[in-house]
């Protein structure tokens, strides 16, 4: 690394590809390097040619990009209150990128806790159903439960009257016979005389 870049510390706007100058520079992992802004404080502003590879906004050895750059001629580095401005405007968009990470993060969490909430709803919207079909058949048994009772009550009520009618010809019988015999008795009594 030449003229105190750190990658660990390299910020970048926007990459132009290297054919756009008219250049043509490759990185260590052959691909055509992109044009990028230091945003360091030793070289804020000076931009350089770059791997490809490297993502904008994450510090560190983000991704699989090589350490290949090569700062463009010409570029003066920019001090005092606008290299001030630009790290402070560097940190911003960092905390911001971070932010948004989080919040990613947090919808993804969110879209799962959906997901699973969706399937439980399914399940129990399926469990339902099969609740709500046995009832059906449960009404079904019901209906031709009371069905049979009223058949079987409709007999116990004709037999009760058979019954009535055979306890009152029984009586009758009884009576007719005692009459019978009370008769003989008397006619049997009188002939003695
Ligand atoms: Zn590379």
């Amino acid at each position: 690394m030449d003229g105190g870049l750190s990658r660990s510390n390299s910020f970048t706007d926007s990459a132009s590809t290297s054919s756009f100058l008219g250049k043509k520079y490759v990185c260590r992992c052959g691909l055509d390097a992109v044009l990028r802004t230091s945003l360091t404080y030793q070289n804020m502003g000076r931009r350089f040619w770059g791997c490809p590879k490297f993502e904008v906004g994450k510090v560190g050895k983000a991704g699989n990009a090589c350490d290949f750059f090569h700062f463009l001629d010409g570029d003066e580095v920019i001090e005092g209150r606008a290299r001030d401005l630009l790290l402070r405007l560097k940190d911003k968009q960092i905390r911001l990128e971070k932010e948004i990470q989080s919040y990613k993060e947090e919808n993804e969490n969110l879209m799962a806790e959906k997901a699973k909430l969706l399937q439980e709803n399914a399940d129990l919207m399926s469990e339902n159903g099969k609740f709500l079909q046995e009832n059906g058949d449960l009404k079904v048994q019901c209906e031709a439960f009371v069905k049979n009772i009223k058949g079987l009550e409709k007999k116990v009520k004709r037999s009760e009257k058979i019954c009535v009618r055979a306890l009152i010809s029984c009586q009758i019988f009884c009576v007719v016979c005692i009459v019978c015999l009370l008769v003989s008795v008397f006619i049997g009594l009188h002939r003695l005389h």
